[in-house]
């Protein structure tokens, strides 16, 4: 479903990805690590546009994702992007948060467009907060709905950016639950994480990332038991 091929990113004399490749299939779920600056969210930007980069390619779907002349907010706009800041629309509530690009951008109607946000809602075990503003809600509860906003888009990839690090420790299981649950339905999801126990329950892959390469892939199995490169053992000795 994506492949990136020799991808290199430059932040004017920063080289923050060097020769990318990887492959990923559809229902995969990728957790990406690494240490701080290692390029993990430049790279996940990458797979949504939004980072541009300078050689390689990335396709999704057999699209070449960076050419000229693509129509990056249609593109955008169908991949679910959850960030660690959640950024709901604060003067919008739970439901209408979750209605609004459907609305603009499927061209639903409004009842539709109402019920399937109900249920993603119901999905995300908040159908009791649909007519909450984002400020009546905890940080778990906001991240949540955020979750199920970018679902209504009905992307066929999710992508997440350290999605529960602006959390209280309590919080973190509720959004992990979710995470989960949306990995057995089949979801394609790469996902930025600190959550190692989640990483090991749920990936069917890890990439550990340091200054911009790839540097391993692995099973989780094989990468917590017998992590290869030197760098990586050192990662998850410092994590421990
Ligand atoms: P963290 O775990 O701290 O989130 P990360 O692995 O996500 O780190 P990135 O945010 O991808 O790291 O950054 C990779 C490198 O690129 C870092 O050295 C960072 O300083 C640099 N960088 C990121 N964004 C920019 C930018 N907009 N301009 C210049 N340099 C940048
Ligand atoms: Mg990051």
């Amino acid at each position: 479903m994506i492949h990136l091929d020799q991808v290199n990113k430059w932040y004017g004399a920063y080289h923050a990805l060097v020769d990318v490749s990887e492959s990923i299939g559809r229902g995969e779920v990728v957790v990406v690590c690494g240490p701080s600056g290692s390029g993990k969210s430049t790279l996940i930007r990458t797979l949504n546009r939004l980072e541009a980069i300078q050689s390689g390619q990335i396709q999704i779907d057999g699209q070449d994702i960076h050419r000229k002349g693509l129509d990056v907010n249609a593109f955008r706009s169908g991949i679910g992007f959850v960030f660690q800041q959640f950024n709901l629309f604060p003067h919008l509530t739970a439901l209408q948060n979750c209605t609004l690009a459907p609305l603009r951008l499927r061209g639903l109607r409004p009842a539709v467009a109402h019920e399937e946000a109900l249920s993603l809602l119901d999905r995300v075990g908040l159908a009791h907060k649909a007519h909450a503003y984002p400020s009546e809600l905890s940080g778990g509860q906001q991240q949540r709905v955020a979750i199920a906003r970018a679902l209504a888009m009905q992307p066929p990839l999710m992508l997440f950016d350290e999605p529960t690090s602006a959390l209280d420790p309590e919080m973190v299981g509720e959004v992990l639950q979710v995470m989960r649950a949306l990995a057995k339905d089949g979801m394609t999801m790469v996902c930025v994480t600190h959550e190692m126990g989640f990483a090991r329950e749920v990936a069917d892959r890890v990439l550990f990332m340091d200054q911009g390469r790839v540097l391993e892939r692995a099973t989780p199995q094989e990468f917590f038991a017998q992590p290869q490169h030197p760098r990586a053992q050192q990662f998850l000795a410092d994590i421990r």
